[in-house]
């Protein structure tokens, strides 16, 4: 049994049209304790800096202006391999090819405006936690 934190980020598509909270269910129905959570508006120096693998793919101008575009909300998701829980219940990227169920078929409006992030190894999460939250602010 291994136990998990990862980071999730609710993008500006979803937090515009009201949909925290049907996420949010999604989240807690597939067993993920929601620890942390906060509302934020990005500037243009954080989204490049959290985006900064995805520097040279030729879309990276535009998620930046998407992702600075509304508020978004963080959250650390903590249970049973999280990482990869939250991976299944967010779906694939292009919400074309998303399973049934998932966040992204369900509320994503395009590959870009794909209603949530969440990292995607373990790695990466503890970078990605530590980008947003202090460990104080990590309750359970
Ligand atoms: P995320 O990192 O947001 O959880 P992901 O791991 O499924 O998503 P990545 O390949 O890491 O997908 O891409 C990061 C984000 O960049 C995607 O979620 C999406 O918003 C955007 N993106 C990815 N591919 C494209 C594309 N071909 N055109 C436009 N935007 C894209
Ligand atoms: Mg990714």
């Amino acid at each position: 049994m291994t136990i998990e934190n990862t980071l999730s980020i609710i993008k500006p598509d979803a937090t515009r049209r009201n949909l925290t909270g049907s996420i949010n269910a999604k989240f807690e129905q597939a067993g993920l304790n929601i620890i942390a959570q906060k509302r934020l508006q990005l500037t243009k120096d954080m989204a490049q800096k959290f985006y900064e693998i995805h520097k040279d793919r030729p879309f990276f101008n535009d998620l930046v202006d998407f992702m600075i575009s509304g508020p978004v909300v963080t959250q650390v998701l903590r249970g049973e391999n999280a990482v990869k829980v939250n991976r299944e219940v967010m779906g694939a990227t292009n919400p074309k090819d998303a399973e049934k169920g998932t966040i992204r078929k369900e509320f994503a409006e395009s590959i870009e405006a794909n209603s949530v992030h969440g990292s995607d190894s373990l790695e990466n999460a503890k970078c990605e936690i530590s980008f947003f939250f202090a460990e104080i602010e990590l309750i359970y």
